[in-house]
């Protein structure tokens, strides 16, 4: 038997809704893949057909239209964009931006978009970095200036993902008041229905290519105390710090999933090539380096089952996701490094799938906090 890397937490139910994921991907998105690679989005049917499916949102509760499941039938659809060296639609940012508002909305908020977000009738995007601020959030200048009982958004944002087809985005802004302008809120901004938002250019990256990544302007937009997340002002703060290690984990699982495709892909290269008149793979160099990859992969996969165990039972802490993310990310930019090297010049080349997965690994090292800043988290409790 060939290895695989099954999750240890894969079940009958889980099983079943895979096949699901997998049809979809591979009828419905790789399909299309490239066409979105050029066109530099993935357009929205293609998040309505997601919704319509019901493979996004599925760890919200049903009573918000989501699927009612938990972490593991995310993994399994972050898996297997992985797998395929999927990476235009962004629905684990879509999910961010469901578990904001599930965790920290109003009921109110809650029952309004949820539902839409679980359908993808609303694309969600969520707005931190700025030009001067990445890292430092507490540098932003995006500022919401309060006037009575209402808000006035002014600033800017970038490198959002899914920002040029986002029609929900939170926007994370600083409060200021006459007397203070040292709290946060995070703001909920329906793109469609909001004078004074626009979107900039979509980003030109070295990798991600089908995913919009886009620069935002908020000018002078009139909000309410009903656009803040929760409703009240101040608390944007301790919001994002509650479900970090959520959103790391997903781009750990990410990273596992990529890292399992490239190997397979690998696999099969060098079975294929052949070398000196003989397939790749008969030189003990090629199969050693495999070897220590089928070894990466059962660490990682004992190392993400965990951390996805630990998030079913509400014990994973912001340090060991942070760990999980650090460690998988690095170890999927060396993986698919060597899995490059064995396809030799096809591996540099574009129509490669190896090719685009070895350039789409590296922003997993920055996004979502950088290797530094997972550092800085992990050692605050040596
Ligand atoms: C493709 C892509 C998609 C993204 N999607 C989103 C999104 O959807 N929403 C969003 O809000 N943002 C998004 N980002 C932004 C991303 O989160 C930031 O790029 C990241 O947090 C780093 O911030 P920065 O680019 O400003 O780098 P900086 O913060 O300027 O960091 C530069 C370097 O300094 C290091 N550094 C910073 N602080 C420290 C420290 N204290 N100690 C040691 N070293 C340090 C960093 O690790 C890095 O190596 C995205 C970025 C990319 C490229």
């Amino acid at each position: 038997m060939p290895y695989d890397f099954q999750p240890s937490w894969l079940n009958e139910e889980l099983t079943t809704y895979k096949e699901t994921v997998e049809r979809f991907l591979d009828t419905e998105m790789v399909p299309f893949d490239e066409e979105s690679r050029q066109r530099g989005h993935v357009g929205h049917e293609i998040w309505r057909r997601a919704g319509e499916i019901g493979i996004l949102c599925t760890d919200i509760p049903v009573k918000y239209g989501g699927g009612g499941g938990d972490f593991r039938h995310e993994a399994i659809l972050y898996e297997a964009m992985g797998h395929r060296g999927l990476t235009g639609m962004s629905p684990s940012v879509h999910s961010i931006v469901a578990h904001y508002l599930l965790n920290h909305g109003t009921e109110e908020q809650r029952q309004y978009y949820l539902p839409q977000l679980a359908r993808g009738e609303l694309v969600g995007a969520i707005a931190m970095s700025e030009p001067d601020a990445g890292s430092d959030l507490r540098g932003i200048r995006t500022k919401a200036t309060a006037r009575d009982n209402e808000f006035f958004l002014n600033g800017s944002k970038t490198f959002i993902t899914n920002g040029y087809l986002a029609e929900l985005v939170l926007v994370f802004a600083r409060i200021e008041t006459h007397e203070d302008s040292g709290k946060f809120s995070v703001f909920i901004i329906e793109t469609k229905k909001h004078t004074g938002y626009s979107v900039g250019n979509r980003l030109k990256k070295i990798g991600l290519k089908a995913q919009d990544t886009s620069e935002l302007f908020f000018d002078n937009i009139n909000l309410s105390a009903n656009h803040i997340l929760g409703g009240t002002p101040g608390r944007g703060l301790s919001q994002i710090m509650a479900d970090l290690p959520y959103e790391r984990l997903l781009i750990a699982d990410m990273a596992m999933g990529a890292m399992e495709g490239a190997y397979k892909l690998t696999v099969d290269y060098v079975r294929n090539r052949k070398v000196f008149g003989e397939p790749l793979i008969n030189k003990q160099n090629s199969r050693f380096v495999l070897a220590n990859m089928v070894t990466t992969l059962k660490v990682a996969r004992a190392f993400v089952d965990d951390c996805i165990n630990k998030i079913l039972c509400g014990t994973l802490d912001t340090e060991t996701a942070s760990a999980a993310k650090l460690w998988l990310t690095q170890q999927q930019n060396l993986l698919v490094d060597e899995c490059v090297q064995l396809h030799g010049g096809y591996g540099f080349m574009d129509e490669y799938l190896i090719g685009r997965m070895f350039a789409d690994a590296r922003v997993q090292r920055i996004y979502g906090g950088t290797d530094e800043i997972m550092k800085e988290i992990i050692s605050r409790k040596i």
